[in-house]
């Protein structure tokens, strides 16, 4: 089986040579145990903090070991009786054609319409991060503004189409192509889009929201976030998910300086993360099914073939190289 291994730590940007593609040999299955034909892996912003070797709420990776993370696939041999041959099963074994472990480390799948990969995205982890996001941490209300930033990508796509169906009266996103921001509004529905590259966000924004914004989903931080606190009303909230235009920075990050209009307009930050509102995910499963089936929710991925090609998927990303989610194909 294939792997791709971290063999160096990053500083800023990471390269292709802090990565390394190890072929070995399965040991035979033991009782309990299931081998997996992986179909698809996730890349996410969050596995660049792995990277490093400072504490956060989850290990960093180690050096000499596979890249951890989402990936689905089936079950391709079985000697566990809860986990059939032909299962659909999504685990956290990470960047490798075959995953292989005690059936308790891979979770099964409903068999649906979807393709497997939408498991990592819409229908999986990032779609339960802007459901979260907003629903709990944001509190969205019927009829309020609400901006949300990496607005094509995996959270942002979702995001944007919940809010709606939340009960946002207005939806404003903001991404880095002309490309995207048409999608954002000819696909995803949002009322108004910017390029950030274009010119001064807050300018950007403020000309977008005519009556202000409620609620931001933060996906961007920096000059992004600081925009918003410019630009949110009274009462307003920020779900705090990530801050991408940090995460390559080498030195302390730009960022809001603005800090006062917290206190005078009243407003609420607050930081999350989605594993720690997995009860979220039987509501979010069953709701999110029906709305994909619908048609009320779209999702798009940005494929990337082979496992050999985990590096350049993920670094792409990185850089906006995808539209909705990023997935690699092995
Ligand atoms: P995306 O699919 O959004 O991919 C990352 C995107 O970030 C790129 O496509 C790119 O889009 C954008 N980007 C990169 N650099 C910059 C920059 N300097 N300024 C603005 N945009 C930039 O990834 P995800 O949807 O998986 O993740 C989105 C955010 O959500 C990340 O911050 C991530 O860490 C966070 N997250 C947090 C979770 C939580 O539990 N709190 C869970 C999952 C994700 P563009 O072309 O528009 O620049």
């Amino acid at each position: 089986s294939t792997q791709i291994q971290l063999i160096a730590r990053p500083v800023g940007t990471p390269t292709p040579d802090d990565f390394r593609v190890v072929t070995e040999e399965l040991p035979a299955l033991a009782d309990g145990e299931v081998r997996v034909g992986n179909e698809f892996i996730s890349v996410d912003p969050y596995m660049r903090g792995r990277m490093n070797d400072t504490p956060s709420y989850i290990p960093p990776f180690r050096l000499g070991a596979v890249m951890t993370g989402g990936a689905v696939g089936r079950v391709i041999e079985s000697a566990a009786d809860s986990l059939p041959v032909g299962t659909p099963v999504l685990s956290f074994l990470g960047w490798r054609d075959i995953a292989q472990g005690p059936a308790d480390q891979f979770t099964p799948l409903p068999e649906t319409d979807l393709p497997l990969s939408a498991y990592l995205g819409a229908a999986g982890m990032t779609g339960l991060t802007a459901y979260a996001g907003l629903l709990r941490i944001a509190g969205l209300r019927t009829g309020e503004t609400v901006f949300i930033s990496g607005a094509a990508g995996a959270v942002g796509s979702v995001a944007g189409q919940l809010a709606r169906l939340l009960g946002a009266s207005k939806v404003i996103g903001s991404a880095g192509s002309a490309e995207k921001v048409a999608l954002l509004k000819d696909r995803y529905g949002f009322d108004e889009a910017f390029n950030y590259r274009d010119g001064a966000v807050v300018d950007q924004l403020r000309a977008a929201a005519a009556d202000g914004i409620d609620v931001y989903f933060d996906n961007v931080g920096g000059e992004h976030l600081e925009a918003a606190l410019d630009v949110l009303n009274r009462g307003g909230r920020a779900a705090l998910c990530g801050a991408i235009s940090a995460y390559n920075t080498e030195g302390e990050p730009t960022g809001p300086r603005n800090m006062g209009n917290i206190v005078t307009r009243t407003l609420r930050l607050e930081g999350f993360l989605v594993g720690q509102h997995s009860d979220l995910q039987p509501e979010f499963a069953q709701r999110m099914a029906a709305w994909l089936s619908d048609g009320s929710v779209v999702f798009d991925e940005t494929v990337v073939d082979g496992i050999e090609n985990s590096v350049q998927a993920f670094l792409g990303m990185m850089k906006g190289a995808n539209t909705g989610k990023m997935v690699v194909r092995v």
